[in-house]
């Protein structure tokens, strides 16, 4: 007992309590000073009557008051919920009343939602606001009077490895999110496997630029870098040329990041030009990476590893080496430290080399279950694996290979068609800026793939010559039978194309 996530602040004082923590605007807080602030947010929470097992909503951009009221959470027993900020009133009312949160921490974005979700009778009992509303929310209390007025003294409250430790939604990249219970435990694993697999050193500095309220943005390299002992550099939002900008002025050495992140930094004028010679890896994970955006950063000579995890793993799963990055580039890698990852047959036996099956998922890292679900917890653990729903392979080094999720696969005159392979050749194309392919019902074929596509201004918008080209790098059956074009695409908060949209809009319009 005693050695959760709320532990960590003080175990690290006792190593190195004068190193760099967190850096946000322009300020810098040493560990010590980071663990002071956790104590009191610990203490602030417990004076508003938060006791052990009680959910704690954080409904915000990035900050580094989602990491002080992780870890006070972690110190008193409580159960952490970040809610993507993005979210309207109805959509956060639905996670704050499925996961019954009584506190909700909100930035300042977010005071006039707070005002509308203010009900009395409801089950939140306090709304606490991080920095001064931008507008409404006069009636949250402020975050930092009640951290001032707090004690800093130590929490003795039992909290076991197995204890939740926060409840993180889904993106809803398929559907409604599900609530992965993390417990302390999974927390610890993956930081451990995160910390092996990206080789993390003590003055670590890493960018918390993902939102934190999501996997990949908190656990990726932000939460392993504070095991460390090093430092995480938080930005409040990302912007492509902000981003690059204090990549340089800060120094970082690793970060986290969704493809559509890097392929939009990759695309800024400064990034030929921004010195990057302290940046040792990026951690890419959440969806298909594309070969050209991989390459373009490897021509400017950073190491990108290829991971791939999800909510449920806490997120890492498997990573690539960054030896192997070049040699194996479009592979996952290997399974973490701690982690089993396997390719199963429908049957349920293990596939062969290169033969595509579900991907299944097995090790300290995978959560406990779906909160308040047992039925989606039951379809998806099974005998202690985790089934993830997504199709991939294993070669003949052991490395993985992600092909799509098996909700998107497309199945055409009989052939299996992965849209993530049919949107990287897309993507190669001149012109083409964002594509997805959805499969759509035809009569002769079952099927057929429908591509959308989003091209630079001044390129022309003709289907005709976009299929031709993609039949000179992909068989046949690939190539899209239609092809259209958009303006922009549906996006997740974690920049994935919410493709049920996507189909929903095309059946519609078309059928
Ligand atoms: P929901 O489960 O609510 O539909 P989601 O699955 O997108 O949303 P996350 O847990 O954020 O929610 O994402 C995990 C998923 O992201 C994986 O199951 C996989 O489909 C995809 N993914 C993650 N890493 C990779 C990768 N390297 N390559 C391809 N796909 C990836
Ligand atoms: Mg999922």
């Amino acid at each position: 007992r005693n050695a959760g996530l709320g532990s960590w602040p003080e175990r690290r004082l006792r190593i190195s309590p004068d190193r760099d923590a967190i850096w946000f605007e322009g300020t810098t807080t040493s560990h010590a000073g980071f663990s002071e602030r956790v104590r009191r947010t610990a203490g602030a929470l417990a004076g508003l009557g938060v006791r052990a097992g009680d959910r704690v909503a954080w409904w915000s951009g990035n900050h580094p008051a989602a990491l002080e009221t992780l870890y006070a959470c972690g110190q008193l027993g409580a159960v952490w919920v970040p809610v993507n900020a993005r979210l309207t009133a109805p959509e956060a009312e639905y996670v704050l009343g499925h996961s019954g949160a009584t506190i909700v921490i909100h930035g300042r974005d977010h005071g006039e939602l707070a005002d509308a979700l203010r009900t009395p009778g409801a089950g939140v009992r306090s709304w606490i606001a991080v920095e001064p509303p931008t507008a409404g929310g006069a009636d949250s209390l402020p975050y930092e009077e009640l951290l001032a007025g707090s004690d800093p003294e130590p929490r003795d409250v039992p909290v076991g490895l197995d204890d939740p430790c926060l409840i993180m939604y889904t993106s809803g990249t398929t559907g409604r999110p599900k609530g992965a219970v993390l417990t302390h435990g999974n927390m610890t694993w993956n930081a451990t496997n995160q910390m092996l697999g990206f080789d993390f050193g003590p003055t670590e500095r890493t960018l918390a630029v993902a939102p934190l309220f999501h996997i990949g943005g908190l656990n990726g390299t932000v939460n392993p870098t504070l095991l460390r002992g090093g430092c995480a550099v938080v930005v409040r939002r990302f912007d492509p040329a902000g981003t690059l900008a204090v990549i340089e002025e800060q120094g970082i050495h690793s970060f986290f990041a969704v493809p559509t992140m890097l392929d939009a930094m990759a695309r800024e004028p400064d990034f030929r030009t921004r010195d990057l010679s302290e940046l040792r890896t990026i951690g890419a994970a959440g969806a298909p990476l594309p070969l050209p955006t991989l390459r373009t950063w490897l021509d400017r000579g950073v190491t990108m590893q290829q991971a791939y995890g999800m909510t449920e793993a806490a997120p890492g799963c498997t990573v690539l080496d960054s030896a192997d990055a070049v040699r194996k580039v479009g592979s996952a890698g290997k399974p973490v430290f701690f982690t089993d990852v396997r390719v199963l047959r429908p049957d349920g036996t293990v596939a062969g080399v290169d033969e595509i099956g579900e991907v299944v998922v097995q090790g300290l890292n995978v959560m406990a279950g779906y909160w308040n679900d047992p039925e989606r917890t039951a379809e998806v653990l099974i005998d202690g694996w985790y089934h993830t729903g997504d199709a991939g392979s294993v070669d003949d080094e052991g490395f993985l290979y992600i092909r799509d999720r098996y909700k998107d696969m497309i199945i055409s005159g009989g052939e299996n068609i992965y849209p993530a392979e049919v949107e990287s050749a897309l993507l190669e194309l001149p012109g083409v800026r964002e594509a997805a392919v959805i499969g759509v019902p035809d009569e002769k074929w079952g099927e057929v793939g429908l591509a959308i596509l989003v091209v630079e201004p001044a390129t022309r918008r003709d289907a005709d010559a976009i299929r031709h080209a993609l039949r000179e790098r992909l068989a046949g059956f690939k190539v899209p039978r239609l092809v259209r074009f958009a303006d922009e695409l549906p996006k997740t908060a974690t920049g994935k194309i919410r493709k049920p949209d996507l189909r929903e809009h095309y059946l519609r319009e078309h059928y």
